[in-house]
């Protein structure tokens, strides 16, 4: 039997755990946090993503978590409009959804062949007795294959691809669900969902459905993301908190009325950054096998684009499509292959979420200019990040 080490359970490393094991491969899955854990907060999910789900097997059920999310414009903060929302031609829209309801799915996705250990972090990756493996200090896990999903500071990318860091965008961001029990009673006027740019600031929010009325989930809210020019912030979240509602002060409907709803303890910050450059190869042969790199540990880029979870699914789709058919003594092509699909799609998705970042937070001078934005520039982004052909590319 074909045996994997997968390092960090987060998006990328659930579900590549879980497909390999249904692969028929011996898995064993390493978290250095102390159990496995859903991300906090909500996530949009582009169709790439949900097609990579649906070629992993895992897209049953998905209706009853997930909330469409179809264009809806963009506003200055006083409430005009940037673009209107019958400017859009975007095609299927993305959805959002809960991210502790992806988390059962995934773990529901793992089965009971997985050897889940928690409490491991990953320190070191080489060879030992001709075969890949990684080690915290104290064991070493060695295997025919060890997938690297342990996200945009990656030990084992740091020991593969040395020249690659995860630098700032120059931005902080913070998401919070606003749990439905507390959401705000919004003017009957007040979209769903939507989006707004100030001077280099962003906000953006979108409903998970009512008192868990959006199909199964209970985990029914309101999700906003906000983002800021300038470094994370050391405050206590409720600090951090106070600073949002006094930068978005003034801001339209219902972006005050969120902020004011949210809690200290729903609020979690997140740095955004970029990968840079990206690792010249995905895929990396070691002794008789190989390592792999996945998500955010192969291509971190800031979240504009909201894309960096469905690129993970990507992978894992990509990743066990090449592998269905390899043997351990000839994983190389498998590698091989997988890097030449990931690398030129990843390097093509970082590059419209560059140019997404430069338009959406303009700052000063430029922010005015924001008037002249051709939506169908921001369409394109989003059009090209969101068609994929599939696992096999
Ligand atoms: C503000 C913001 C909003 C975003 N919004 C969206 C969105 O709407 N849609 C979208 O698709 N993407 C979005 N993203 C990006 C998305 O969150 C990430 O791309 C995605 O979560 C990456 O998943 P991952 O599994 O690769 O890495 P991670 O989620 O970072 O998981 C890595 C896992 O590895 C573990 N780990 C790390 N180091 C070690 C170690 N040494 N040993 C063992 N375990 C380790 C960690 O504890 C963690 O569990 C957003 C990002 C930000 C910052």
């Amino acid at each position: 039997m074909r045996t994997a080490v997968v390092v960090g359970a987060g998006v990328g490393g659930l579900t590549a755990a879980g497909a390999l094991a249904r692969a028929g491969w011996k898995v064993t899955l390493l978290e250095r946090d102390d159990r496995l854990r859903p991300g906090r907060a909500a996530l949009v999910l582009w169709p790439n993503g949900v097609r990579a789900l649906q070629a992993l097997g895992l897209s049953g059920g998905l209706d009853g978590i997930c909330t469409p999310v179809p264009p809806a414009g963009i506003r200055r903060p006083d409430g005009t409009w940037l673009v209107q929302p019958g400017a859009s031609q975007i095609g299927s829209p993305p959805v959002v959804v809960h991210r502790e309801d992806l988390h059962d799915a995934f773990i529901a996705g793992l089965g009971e062949q997985v050897d889940v250990r928690a409490g491991i972090e990953v320190q070191s990756a080489r060879v030992h007795r001709d075969r890949p493996a990684v080690g915290d200090g104290r064991v070493t896990f060695e295997a025919d294959l060890v997938v690297a999903a342990d996200g945009p500071n990656s030990v084992i990318r740091r020991r593969l691809a040395a020249s690659s860091t995860f630098a700032s965008a120059g931005f902080a961001a913070w998401r919070a669900v606003i749990p439905w029990y507390r959401v705000p009673e919004l003017p009957r006027e007040v979209a769903p969902h939507g989006e707004a740019l100030g001077d280099g600031q962003r906000f953006a929010y979108a409903s998970l459905g009512e008192r868990g009325s959006s199909g199964g989930s209970t985990r029914g809210g309101i999700y906003w993301v906000a983002t800021v020019p300038g470094a994370p912030r050391p405050e206590p979240a409720a600090g951090q908190l106070a600073l949002l509602r006094r930068w978005f002060a003034d801001w339209h409907a219902p972006v005050g009325q969120l902020l004011a709803a949210t809690e200290a303890e729903d609020l979690v910050q997140e740095p955004v950054g970029e990968l840079t450059p990206l690792p010249e190869t995905f895929g990396v042969p070691a002794g008789r096998g190989g390592y792999v790199l996945v998500g955010d540990a192969a291509h971190a880029m800031p979240h504009h684009l909201a894309q960096g979870a469905s690129l993970a699914l990507e992978d894992v789709a990509t990743l066990h499509s090449v592998l269905v058919g390899s043997t351990s003594a000839g994983l190389g092509p498998a590698l091989q292959e997988y890097s030449r699909l990931r690398r030129a799609r990843a390097l093509r998705v970082s590059q419209q979420s560059r140019k997404a970042a430069a338009v959406l937070q303009r700052r000063g001078r430029l922010a005015s200019s924001l008037a002249r934005v051709n939506p169908r520039a921001l369409d394109r982004a989003a059009a090209v990040s969101a068609e994929w052909a599939g696992p096999t590319g």
